[in-house]
């Protein structure tokens, strides 16, 4: 199956200006300079020990993401240093999507260009609100006219692509504030839209001191009526938080969601990646900078098989998460299982209308995207329970 399975890298950079309430991200203030060159190397030796100790078999990277924490803290010529340093080791597809996350702040957005010529060509800038109030309530450091200028800045450059991620459901947020802000994101054209909800996760300055959040009544108003003005204006819903112009998807995260392999990279990182023999192996690295940079340890954290009970409910958590139908083929072709394995749970969702099928493929139902933990749910093993 390994020849079939696209193969991605994610990068992670750990530092941010400052910590966000809401963030449970592996991110890390910015207390001194930063480590540039040292981090740099430090990534580039933890892929060549990935690529000593997993086979990769002989394929091409098919994207990379740059994600964390905040990449455009580090100057483009590292980010080039980087990028150089991979595909020395990993040939690029012709095709490669290299994504940078990235500030909208002025300093940030006039790098744009500079980025792009050392290789990236997709930018996706964490914009969360236009609104001053909401933006400092977010602990943001940016503002809506920055917002607006870097989306400006990515969209004359040569890059293919660029992101607009922005919130809704922020503290004392109306539905017309966030319609008003989504309305904003739609005005300035980005061929891709992640326009998901706030949630308060464990361990965040939320967490310990909740603000006051929009009702489940305003929550599903600007839902539907935000989903009407993407759709409108001619985005298509294509995962849970995910709208794109016609082609225009994140590749990088469709081969997540499609349960593709990747490669981690960097403080916390996760990979996935398929062998010729059918194991699975995840790998998680040492999430804080000081370990992770520690030259007496190893990038390694955790390493471990997925076990052929535990891959159904893997796959169809992901796949399931996609507006697309579900190819039939790909299950065995991704998980290395045959279809028998899942006839039980397959019939019950059937039955129960949570997925239709024809010949060659599975479909959410209108139904199953209701009820998804219930239709994932069946996919659990009884040895996982
Ligand atoms: S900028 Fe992003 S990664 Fe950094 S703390 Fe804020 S939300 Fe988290």
């Amino acid at each position: 199956m390994i020849a079939s399975v696209p193969l991605s890298l994610y990068v992670h950079i750990p530092w941010c200006v400052q910590k966000c309430p809401y963030c449970d991200f592996n991110s890390h203030a910015q207390k001194a300079e930063l480590p540039q060159a040292e981090y740099i190397a430090a990534l580039l030796d933890d892929l060549d020990r990935d690529l000593a100790r997993l086979d990769i078999g002989g394929r091409d990277l098919h994207s990379i993401f740059i994600g964390g924490g905040t990449p455009s803290l580090m100057a483009p010529e590292y980010m080039a240093r980087l990028l150089a340093g991979i595909e020395a080791r990993i040939p690029f597809a012709s095709d490669i999507e290299i994504t940078m996350e990235a500030n909208p702040g002025t300093v940030e957005a006039e790098r744009f260009h500079a980025y792009q010529r050392a290789g990236v060509n997709r930018i996706s800038i964490g914009v969360q609100s236009f609104e001053a109030e909401k933006l400092e309530r977010l602990g943001r450091i940016h503002n809506g006219d920055e917002a607006i200028r870097a989306a400006h800045i990515a969209a004359g450059s040569k890059l293919n692509s660029f992101n607009l991620d922005l919130m809704h459901g922020l503290p004392n947020q109306t539905p017309e504030q966030a319609l008003a802000d989504l309305k904003q994101a739609i005005e300035l054209a980005p061929p891709h839209l992640s326009w998901y909800q706030l949630t308060i996760e464990p361990n965040t300055l939320y967490y310990s001191q909740p603000p006051k959040l929009p009702d489940d009544d305003d929550l599903w108003d600007i839902y539907e009526q935000g989903h009407q003005l993407l759709e409108e204006a001619g985005y298509q819903h294509y995962e849970v938080s995910g709208y794109s112009k016609p082609g225009k998807q994140c590749r990088h995260n469709l081969n997540y969601w499609r349960f593709g392999d990747y490669l981690g990279i960097g403080c916390g990182a996760h990979g996935k990646v398929s062998f010729s023999d059918g194991r699975i192996i995840r790998t998680i690295k040492v999430k804080h900078p000081r370990g992770y940079l520690d030259l007496a340890r190893d990038y390694l954290d955790k390493e471990y098989n997925v076990s052929e009970q535990e891959r159904p409910f893997e796959y169809f958590m992901n796949r399931f998460r996609l507006a697309e139908a579900c190819p039939k083929a790909e299950f065995s072709e991704r998980t290395g299982l045959s279809l028998s394995v899942i006839a039980e749970p397959l019939q019950q969702a059937l039955e129960e209308g949570l997925l239709s099928e024809t010949a060659t493929h599975w479909q959410v139902t209108e139904k199953g995207q209701l009820f998804f933990n219930d239709l994932i749910a069946l996919f659990v093993s009884e040895d996982d329970e």
